[in-house]
This record gives C-alpha cells, structure tokens and sequence, in this order.
C-alpha cells in the first residue's frame, strides 16, 4: 500500500516536471499534450494561468460531470421537456381556409435543395480529409505514428537487449530510449523525490509504477526530437513496455509502437550473463537474488505484453542464444523483411 500511496505521489510530482519543461522546450507539442489532458481519463490537467499539471484522479472526474448534469434533470430527448403525464397530444388546429392560394411551396423547394447540395459537399468534403490522430479512446497521441517511428524492444533481463540495441543505433540512426536507464538516471538526479521509490521497486525486480515511466520516455522523445530539430524520429524504446497498462497507456497517450522486437533466450544463458555482467556492472539488480526476482516478473507480468502483441501480429522475434555478430545479423535480416531495408 505504502509504494503504491508513494508511486502515486511521485507520478504527481513528475507530471508537473513534465509540463515545466515541456513549455520551455516545444511549445506546439506543448499544446497538444494540454489538450490531450483534457479529453484523457488519464486525469491530468493543465492550469491556463500557471500552465502547470494538476492531476485529478479519475473519480473526480466523474465526480464533476455527475454535478454539470444531476440525474433526473438530465434531458434523454426534446420531448422529455415538455411535461411529464400528458401523453395525449393536442389536437392540431384547424386548417385554415383557402390554404391552397395562401401558403407558398417554391420556398421551401428552394431550402430544400439548397440543403441538400451542402450535405453532398460536406460528404465528398470529407473523404478527402486525412484521418484524425484521435485513437480509440478518444486521446490524441503527443507523437504521431506518420511522423514518430517507435520499436519496443523486449527480452528478459540479460537477453542482450542493450548490447543489440547499441548496434541498430550506429548503423540505423535510431535514438536509444532504455526504461531502465531513464530510471536509474532519475533515481541519481540529485534532488529527486523519486530516489528511493525507483530505488526498491529495481532492487525488488518490479516494475516502477507506470505513470514514471512513460512520463520519463515521453519527455526524453520531446527532448531528442526538439534538440536534433525534429531529424531524429526513430527510437528504440529498450525494456518497455514490461506490463500490459504500460504498453496500453504509452500507445494511447505518447505514440502508437510499429512492432515489438522480441529477444528470445533460456533463462539459463541469461542468469550466466547477468551474474558475469554483475562483476562489473555496479548495478544493485546484477545479483543472484534479484535476478530471481527479475526472472518472474518477466515470466508473470511482461510476457503477457509480448503475448499480447504477437497476437496482434506485431512481434519480430529473434533467438538471442548466439553470439552477439549472429543475433544482430539475425535481427538485420528479420527487421528489414518488414521494415524494408533502411528500416
Ligand atoms: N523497470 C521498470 N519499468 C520499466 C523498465 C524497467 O520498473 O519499464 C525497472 C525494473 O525494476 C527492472 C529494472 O528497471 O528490473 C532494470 O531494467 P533494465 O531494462 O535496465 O534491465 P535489463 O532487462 O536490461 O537487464
Ligand atoms: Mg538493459
């Protein structure tokens, strides 16, 4: 109860970071982003006046549209207005006479028409326009998939990840994004209030609560984009999504993901290569006991992510057993079968 009580306080705090720095760095995307807090159950909110985020839980939310339209007044149809009992309507008045010399058609002819001929340019309008960014839940992406290329990339922990990752970003252009390295790098910002929350949840080879994480990825995106002035736009996003509401809340509010490169190996050649990397690594999660704890967590929680995907058609999947000059050659081959051969 206490991390999660804590996670939420942390994902409060960097949401304001979030939008501080946002202002200074891409003010359209800024916009964006502020009107995507408003249609998103997300529950994030922008003050006009401030320009920070303030967060409201969802309940609030529908706390607030249940006062704008108390039950019981709230209007089904016009004809709810008119009274409640009466069903019998009046009868209707009587026609007046000569009716045939006093009203006038040609009006009406013309009204008719005229209406007609804008819904036919509306209709024909409107095929020509490009579809919306807006996605099934009705948000609007910060990134669009047209503009934004986004490869997740998984594996368990010690798949080798990283190592393949370095290579697609020297021969590739892609900017590499590693969830867990933003972490760790918020975790040692001096001054953050997330430090020691980060610090547990990797200790304990769990996964750092959602809001953090996609928070610290969508502002890295905004970050290379605006830096390299929008040249770079490829990015390999290494070890996330690791949860099913990652996975949904990141395509639903930062961009839609092109596929999901999956790295396949036994959990045997991983463990080898963690405990050989944890002689070096200084990492706190390279250690026996952790690399337990990461193993099932990836068992239980992130390979419903790949399953999800493969499901979807959208998994490229690569045996990482190998050396790592065959897994990337392997990774080069299946890559370009789908992404042609620039990727
Ligand atoms: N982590 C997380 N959410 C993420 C990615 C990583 O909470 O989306 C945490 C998690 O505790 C994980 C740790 O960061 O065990 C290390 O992740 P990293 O990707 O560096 O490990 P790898 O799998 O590459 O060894
Ligand atoms: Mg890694």
């Amino acid at each position: 109860m206490a991390a999660t009580a804590s996670g939420r306080h942390a994902w409060r705090q960097l949401m304001r970071d979030t939008s501080r720095r946002s202002v200074s760095t891409n003010g359209s995307n800024f916009l964006r982003y502020q009107q995507q807090l408003y249609r998103s159950p997300f529950s994030r909110q922008v003050s006009s006046s401030s320009g920070r985020v303030a967060l409201r839980s969802p309940s609030s939310l529908l706390r607030q549209q249940q006062q704008q339209q108390p039950l019981g007044q709230r209007l089904y149809s016009s004809e709810s207005s008119q009274g409640s009992g009466n069903t019998t309507p009046p009868p209707p008045p009587p026609p007046p006479k000569n009716s045939r010399s006093q009203v006038k058609f040609w009006p009406f002819v013309v009204v008719i028409a005229l209406g007609s001929g804008g819904y036919m340019l509306l209709v024909n309008n409107r095929k020509e326009m490009p579809p919306t960014d807006k996605n099934a839940q009705g948000a609007t992406p910060a990134f669009s998939p047209s503009e934004v290329t986004v490869l997740f990339v998984l594996g368990g922990p010690g798949a080798g990840k990283g190592t393949q990752c370095a290579r697609l970003v020297n021969d590739y252009h892609f900017k590499h994004l590693s969830a867990g390295d933003l972490l760790r790098a918020e975790q040692n910002r001096p001054g953050s209030q997330y430090g020691q929350l980060i610090k547990d949840y990797i200790k304990d080879g769990l996964i750092v609560p959602m809001e953090v994480t996609v928070a610290l990825l969508e502002n890295a995106m905004r970050d290379t984009i605006t830096e390299s002035k929008g040249a770079t736009n490829k990015f390999l996003i290494d070890g996330f999504p690791r949860k099913m509401d990652q996975a949904l809340k990141f395509e639903e509010i930062v961009c839609p993901a092109k596929l999901v490169l999956f790295y396949d190996c036994p959990e045997a050649e991983m463990e080898r290569r963690l405990l050989e990397r944890g002689k070096t690594s200084g990492r706190a999660d390279d250690n026996a006991e952790s690399i337990r704890k990461r193993f099932r967590t990836f068992v239980e929680t992130s390979m419903p992510v790949v399953d999800h995907y493969e499901k979807e058609n959208r998994v490229v999947k690569v045996d990482a057993t190998a050396t790592p000059d065959k897994v990337y050659a392997t990774t080069q081959e299946k890559l370009k079968n789908v992404l042609g051969d620039k990727l």
